[in-house]
């Protein structure tokens, strides 16, 4: 795994973009992919997989090498990316579906919140995930325009292996269902669409947009246009790859060819890791240990490629750690779109000079909490995990359908890593750095009883 090898050897084509708005606050563009792995991208060291586009945002940007999602699983992920805070804090520690009676609460503000107060169009075209009904959807949560689904994709009638009978999966236009389980194959397309058509629309306004689009891919249940099905040659999770690529090309493209380019922040992000239970139909990490639903590197470490032509710096790998509860106070800071109350509390913190390629004072540690329970820290080099119990897979799914996973199948002991030296999680060097593990440890417990109160509210 050596990115910058992928990187050194792309050309450096850089837009030469016009700065038209340049003395305007930045266009913002998150692209977050569902479910990828980290090592999904050829720009991140897997031969196997063709995404010049992303892998040229790469060239024309900067690559991280360890950054982390929010949390390990969807739900938690988005409401940590989109607010900046945990998301126990927030109303939706664990993955929520059409039987879920929580979602984002109404008084957390996320990034389209800030935003729009500062007079940005915002356009939101994908998954959300942060609760179904009416007062949790995007549109009440600083989005003026939505297109997209309440959930998973696989959170329909269709699931293979479904613990529920689940309803009708409904595709929204702002408020209103416009359509109930639409055609897997067509999301990555359609949502394109949108995408593209809200910038164009949005540029020639006179107003900064921020755009958000979670894919539906590549989380099963996979599917892939006419337009790359079989083109790959190496199965339908490079295909569905290859679509969400080609997708990062239109909006690229786009935002280049409208001149935008040194005025737009792009980020390209997952939610999480591969849902190893898939088998095929899942991605890989490369090696880091296991997957999605654990808080080993596997489940939360993602890629993260950011662009801003001119801003970030071209063409670098950065491995300096931050991860997505960063991501809204760096946007809101950098939009000078701060908002005044209890809400600025943020977790995570403005790393605008790490994306700068600027020199930057030690990150604050970065908690692995899942569903309310802290397992794991990350500070400087090192990251300690707690004595936990974790999901593992047995038999990996084939075909689409998932094969068996254990929840709490197997345990880890208190164990100290060393992530320059091994991202791997294979050498536990607790014993050899006795005080250290003490010291993380101690955080690690210290956060647990911060976490035990928030979730408080949902007994
Ligand atoms: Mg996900």
């Amino acid at each position: 795994m050596n990115p910058s090898k992928y990187l050194m050897a792309m050309t450096a084509g850089i837009t030469a973009g016009i700065a038209a708005h340049a003395a305007e606050k930045p266009n913002i563009v998150v692209l977050l992919t569902d479910d990828q792995g980290y090592g999904d991208l050829r720009c991140y060291g897997n031969p196997k997989v063709t995404t010049p586009n992303i892998d040229r945002l790469a060239s024309q940007g900067t690559l991280y090498t360890d950054f982390y999602a929010g949390a390990a699983a969807s739900t938690p992920s988005r409401a940590g990316l989109l607010t900046g805070r945990y998301a126990e804090r927030v109303g939706v520690p664990d993955v929520v579906d059409d039987t879920s009676d929580n979602g984002l609460k109404a008084d957390e503000l996320t990034i389209a919140d800030y935003l729009k107060q500062h007079g940005y169009a915002t356009g939101m075209f994908g998954k959300w995930h942060l609760g179904y009904q009416p007062e949790y959807m995007p549109c009440r949560h600083g989005f003026t325009e939505f297109y997209g689904l309440p959930y998973s994709m696989d959170m329909w009638p269709f699931h293979p292996a479904p613990d529920h009978a689940y309803r009708a999966l409904p595709l929204y236009e702002n408020e209103e269902v416009v359509e109930y389980n639409p055609p897997v194959d067509e999301m990555t397309t359609r949502l394109t669409d949108r995408a593209v058509d809200f910038i164009r629309r949005k540029a020639s306004d006179d107003a900064p947009f921020f755009l958000y689009l979670p894919y539906t891919q590549p989380h099963v249940p996979l599917g892939v246009s006419d337009k790359f099905r079989g083109k790959s040659g190496e199965g339908l999770y490079a295909d569905v790859l290859m679509e969400i690529d080609w997708s990062v090309g239109q909006i690229v493209n786009t935002i280049d060819s409208l001149g935008l380019g040194e005025n737009t922040l792009i980020l390209f992000t997952s939610d999480n890791g591969p849902w190893l239970s898939y088998g095929g139909h899942a991605g890989t990490t490369l090696g880091l240990r296991e997957g999605k639903g654990t808080t080993f590197e596997g489940g939360q470490r993602v890629p993260l490629v950011a662009r801003m032509t001119g801003t970030i710096p071209a063409g670098k790998t950065d491995s300096r750690f931050f991860s997505a509860l960063d991501l809204a106070p760096t946007i809101i800071g950098m939009a000078d779109a701060g908002m005044p109350g209890k809400n600025n509390n943020f977790d995570g913190q403005n790393v605008a000079a790490i994306l700068k390629g600027e020199k930057a004072e030690a990150h604050k540690p970065f908690f692995f909490v899942y569903n309310g329970k802290v397992e794991a820290v990350r500070d400087g080099r090192y990251k300690c995990v707690a004595p936990h119990a974790y999901r593992i897979v047995t038999e990996p799914g084939r075909d689409g359908c998932p094969g068996r996973q254990i929840i709490d199948g197997a345990s880890t002991g208190l164990a100290l890593f060393d992530l320059e030296k091994d991202p791997y999680e294979k050498n536990d060097i607790s014993k050899k750095k006795p005080e250290i593990t003490a010291r993380l440890h101690a955080m690690i417990e210290e956060f647990q009883k911060e976490m035990d109160k928030e979730m408080q509210q949902y007994k």
